[in-house]
């Protein structure tokens, strides 16, 4: 046998080293296995966030013609918030309240 390929199927390049092509074995020396994907440059489109929660707020599922999280809140109501805004804090509610300001006054009611 004097043609060797990398032991990684339907990768069919020549043996580098340890069975493998120069890109296998690299890859798995970096990620402990050949066909190891390093997902880092990939983007994730969104971060699983179903069932989670933030403050009021429970990531219910995604909307995906939208791209963003149908939220359920504790008063009932739903929303529409993207990932980011909810990983960061930047929505905590439907809306319904706005912090730290309770309304007060002759329109205010229950
Ligand atoms: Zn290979
Ligand atoms: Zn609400």
């Amino acid at each position: 046998m004097t043609a060797r390929v990398c032991s990684v199927k339907a990768c069919g390049v020549g043996v580098y080293a340890r069975g493998w092509c120069r890109r296998h074995y690299a890859r798995n020396w970096r990620n402990g296995h050949p066909t190891a994907v390093p997902v880092r440059r990939v983007r994730a489109p969104h971060e699983d966030l179903t069932g989670r929660r933030f403050s009021d707020l429970v990531a219910e599922s995604w909307d995906q013609e939208r791209q963003r999280w149908r939220c359920r809140c504790d008063c009932g109501g739903t929303r529409l918030v993207r990932g980011y805004r909810l990983t960061a804090g930047a929505v905590r509610s439907c809306g319904h309240h706005h912090a730290g300001r309770p309304r007060t006054g002759p329109d205010a009611r229950g």
